[in-house]
C-alpha cells in the first residue's frame, strides 16, 4: 500500500487525510500540538469543521505531541517521539503545517518568509442569536466588521483595522462599540476573542512540489482572509491531491492544478482588502463609498461568488 505522512493537523491537513485514506494511501498525520483544542472562528465553525475531519479518520491516524523536525525531498520524515527522534519514510509527504511552515522553510529556502499586512484582526462567535441576520460587511476608515450567521444560529463576526504588528493580543477598539446594531451587542456577546496580526505569503511559489514533498493549504498559498478563502482553498488543495496523487504524473498535476488558481484567490484576496478594509485617505473612502452605494447588490455578490465556483475532480475511491 502506498503511504503518505502529512504534516500538520490542521483543516488542510486533516482534509488530505480523509481524501488519501479514500483513494487507497496509508496514511499517518503529525500533528506537534499536544492535543486538539476547540479553536476558531467562523467557516463554519471551524472546531465543527476540524471535529467532522478528525470523526472521519481511523483510530491512530494522527499522532499528537509530534513535531516534525526534519523532511526531505526524498520522502524522510523525523518527528519528536516520547523515546526521542522519529524516523519515518513516505511514498508521499504532505506538507500542511500552517503559514509558518517550517518544511516550506527547509525545502524552499529562497522563499521569502510571510509578510505583515499591517492589519489586526479579531475574530469570535457569539452565543445562539435571537433574531434573524444576514451576511455583511460594514466599512469605515482603515476598519471593517463582517457577520456571518452560522448554520447552528450562532453567529461568526470579525473586526479588522490598520496597525503594525504587535506581539501583544488586544481587546476590539472601544470604538467599535459606537458602531451600528447589532455590532456592540455582537461583541458584547462574545466570550473568546480572538486577536491576530494579517499575514500572508507575498511571492508566490514557482511550485508547491518538490521531489515527494506536496505543500497544502496556508504553507503554500497563505492568504489574507478578505475573500474568506484560506480554508476552502485548502480544502481545494486535499480534493485534487486526493484525486491525482496515485498517477504516474500526480504531483505534477497537482501543482499545474492548484498553484495558478490558488494564487490568483490569494492576489484578489489582497486586493479587496487594500480596496476596501485598508482604505484610509478621506477621499479615497469617501470614493469607496460612493461606489459601492452605486453597484447593485447582486453585482457586487456576483464577483465575490466567482471565487468560491469550483468544480472538484472525480475520485477514484476505493470505497
Ligand atoms: C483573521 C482570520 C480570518 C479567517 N477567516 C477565514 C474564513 O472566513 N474562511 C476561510 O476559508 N478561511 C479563513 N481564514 C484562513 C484559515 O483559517 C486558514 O487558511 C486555514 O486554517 C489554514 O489551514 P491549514 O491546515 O493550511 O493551516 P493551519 O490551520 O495553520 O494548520 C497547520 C497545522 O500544522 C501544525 N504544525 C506546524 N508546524 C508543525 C511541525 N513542525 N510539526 C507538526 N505539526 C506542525 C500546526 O500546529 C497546525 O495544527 C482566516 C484566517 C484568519 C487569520
Amino acid at each position: 500500500m502506498r503511504t503518505a505522512v502529512v504534516v500538520g493537523g490542521g483543516i488542510g491537513g486533516l482534509s488530505a487525510a480523509v481524501g488519501l485514506i479514500r483513494t487507497g494511501w496509508e496514511v499517518t498525520v503529525l500533528e506537534r500540538a499536544p492535543v486538539f483544542r476547540p479553536v476558531g472562528a467562523g467557516l463554519i465553525h471551524r472546531a465543527a469543521l476540524h471535529d467532522i475531519l478528525l470523526g472521519a479518520l481511523p483510530g491512530g491516524t494522527v499522532r499528537t505531541g509530534s513535531r516534525v523536525t526534519a523532511v526531505t525531498a526524498d520522502g524522510d520524515v523525523t518527528h519528536d517521539g516520547p523515546d526521542g527522534p522519529v524516523h519515518l519514510h513516505a511514498d508521499l509527504v504532505v506538507a500542511a503545517d500552517g503559514i509558518h511552515s517550517p518544511v516550506r522553510r527547509a525545502l524552499w529556502p529562497r522563499i521569502a518568509a510571510p509578510i505583515h499586512v499591517g492589519v489586526r484582526a479579531w475574530r469570535g462567535v457569539t452565543p445562539v442569536w435571537e433574531g434573524d441576520l444576514a451576511v455583511a460587511i460594514s466599512w469605515g476608515r482603515g476598519a471593517e466588521f463582517g457577520i456571518v450567521p452560522l448554520v447552528d444560529g450562532r453567529v461568526s463576526w470579525f473586526a479588522a483595522v490598520n496597525a503594525p504588528p504587535s506581539d501583544r493580543k488586544t481587546p476590539v477598539p472601544q470604538w467599535f462599540h459606537r458602531w451600528h446594531d447589532p455590532i456592540p451587542a455582537l461583541i458584547a456577546a462574545t466570550g473568546t476573542v480572538l486577536c491576530d496580526d494579517l499575514a500572508c505569503l507575498d511571492e508566490p511559489l514557482p511550485t508547491y512540489v518538490r521531489g515527494r514533498v506536496a505543500l497544502l493549504g496556508d504553507a503554500a498559498h497563505a492568504m489574507t482572509p478578505n475573500l474568506g478563502q484560506g480554508a476552502n482553498q485548502a480544502l481545494e488543495d486535499a480534493v485534487v491531491l486526493s484525486a491525482v496523487a496515485g498517477d504516474a504524473q500526480g504531483l505534477a498535476d497537482y501543482d499545474v492544478s492548484r498553484r495558478p488558481r490558488s494564487q490568483q484567490v490569494g492576489r484578489a484576496s489582497r486586493l479587496i482588502g487594500r480596496l476596501g478594509q485598508q482604505l484610509d485617505n478621506p477621499v479615497a473612502v469617501a470614493a469607496r463609498d460612493v461606489l459601492m452605494r452605486l453597484t447593485p447588490p447582486r453585482l457586487a455578490l456576483r464577483s465575490m461568488a466567482r471565487f468560491a465556483d469550483w468544480r472538484p475532480p472525480a475520485l477514484s475511491s476505493r470505497e
